[in-house]
């Protein structure tokens, strides 16, 4: 029988979760510790949806970690028995040649996904809401789907707890050190916490919190916007509209079909204003972003959206190359890190939770995460 640990996770939005989860299932001794309450609005893990998809512009190398995560997100479906995830198909829209529809039709091919190129023409004809221009073109993925945010964070805690994990929410972690018998000391809110193995997910405040490894991680605002419908829900619910993207050279657009009464939700990937404390994340928006936004879903969408219903900012924490940070601490074997999701890791939570309960109880995993060194920017040990 494996070793039996003692392991604490720092963070639970969507990352610790899943590792407490996993760690717990496999019988380990689980602490979690979160300062905030479950499945807040304060990090990067909130606003209701989040999109998968398997054609990876980001890289190829992703393909594998996210249908290992569909069979997981399906696996915690059945355990809970909740719906997390609705397949919807998904289309990237724009210029045939623009980056991320090239790299999506590659990552397709290269995996034998299915998928279908269609012109302007089709995409009227197929999804009457969305309006290319004439040299548009798309690519459409039938696998592609919505997952609910909260509701899978919640799910993911609640299987952690059914397994035995203790969360601790509202206790904020002030520092943690290695200790010279090669485990961790944790301290938080005055109390000292021990154990042999840590997790850090700590989103936003990676950075903050692994000071040591001095990562290039930047912290950038973006906001979701829910529209109230014009049109009749049926008219642009899963049937009728898929979940989009738009690669349009001067920004980057995507949105959601009317899920669960949600209305419209749409956003803009990156372009946002970066954060200097995650802490003090602005939670209003100006004027001129609703201008914005709005000026997109009209032009785009013309017809479809009523008047602006709600918003929530949101942080992405990127990297330099945009790939995760994912793997054992470069100064500390008993310590693994997962961070700098760059805006797109949310659909990798419950394969992310398996490498790090195989980073922290095997000290390796058959993942494929080379990519994802946590020392690739910086210094592995420090300076004589
Ligand atoms: C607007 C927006 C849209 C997105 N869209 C998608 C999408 O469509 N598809 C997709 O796959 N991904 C998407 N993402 C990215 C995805 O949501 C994130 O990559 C993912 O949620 C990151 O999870 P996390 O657990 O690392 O961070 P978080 O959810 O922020 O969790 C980190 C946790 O650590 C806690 N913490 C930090 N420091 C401490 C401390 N000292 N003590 C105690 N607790 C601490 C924080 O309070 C927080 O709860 C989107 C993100 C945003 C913001």
């Amino acid at each position: 029988m494996a070793h039996l640990l003692r392991v604490l996770v720092l963070g639970l939005g969507v990352m610790g979760s899943a590792a407490a989860y996993q760690l717990a299932r496999r019988g380990h001794q689980v602490l979690g510790i979160e300062q905030f309450t479950p499945a807040h609005n304060r990090g990067s893990s909130h606003g209701k949806t989040r999109a998968i998809r398997q054609a990876y512009f980001e890289g190829s190398d992703y393909v594998p970690l996210v249908r290992r995560s569909y069979q997981l997100w399906r696996e915690l479906e059945r355990q809970t028995g909740q719906e997390l995830l609705t397949i919807t198909g998904g289309l990237l829209l724009g210029d045939l040649e623009r980056p991320q529809l090239k790299n999506s039709i590659r990552s397709a091919r290269d995996y034998g996904l299915a998928f279908q190129i269609l012109d302007a023409a089709d995409v009227r004809r197929r999804y009457p809401a969305l309006q290319p221009v004439a040299d548009e073109g798309a690519f459409y993925e039938r696998e592609a789907g919505v997952l609910f945010a909260e509701d899978a964070v919640r799910a993911l805690q609640g299987a952690a707890r059914a397994h035995g994990a203790e969360l601790r929410f509202t206790d904020p972690v002030q520092r943690w050190e290695a200790t010279t018998e090669g485990g961790v000391k944790v301290i938080s809110n005055g109390r000292c916490w021990v154990a042999d193995r840590l997790v850090i997910t700590a989103g936003a405040w990676a950075g903050a919190i692994l000071q040591e490894l001095c990562l290039p991680l930047q912290v950038e605002r973006n906001v979701h916007f829910w529209f109230n419908l014009a049109v009749p829900p049926e008219a642009v619910g899963p049937e009728r509209l898929p979940i989009f993207g738009w690669d349009r050279p001067e920004r980057n657009f995507y949105g959601f079909p009317a899920l669960h009464d949600h209305g419209l939700k749409v956003a803009f990937h990156h372009g946002g204003g970066s954060v200097r404390d995650p802490s003090a994340l602005e939670r209003a928006v100006t004027p001129a972003e609703v201008e914005e936004i709005e000026a997109w879903v009209h032009r785009f969408l013309p017809g479809v959206a009523g008047s602006l219903r709600a918003h929530a900012a949101c942080m992405y924490t990127n990297t330099p190359d945009h790939h995760f940070v994912l793997g054992v601490h470069p100064l500390y074997p008993q310590v693994a890190i997962a961070a700098g999701f760059s805006g797109h890791g949310f659909k990798f939570a419950p394969v992310v939770g398996e490498v790090l309960a195989d980073l922290v109880s095997k000290g390796e995993t058959q993942h494929p995460i080379g990519a994802f060194r946590p020392d690739r920017f910086a210094p592995t040990s420090p300076q004589p």
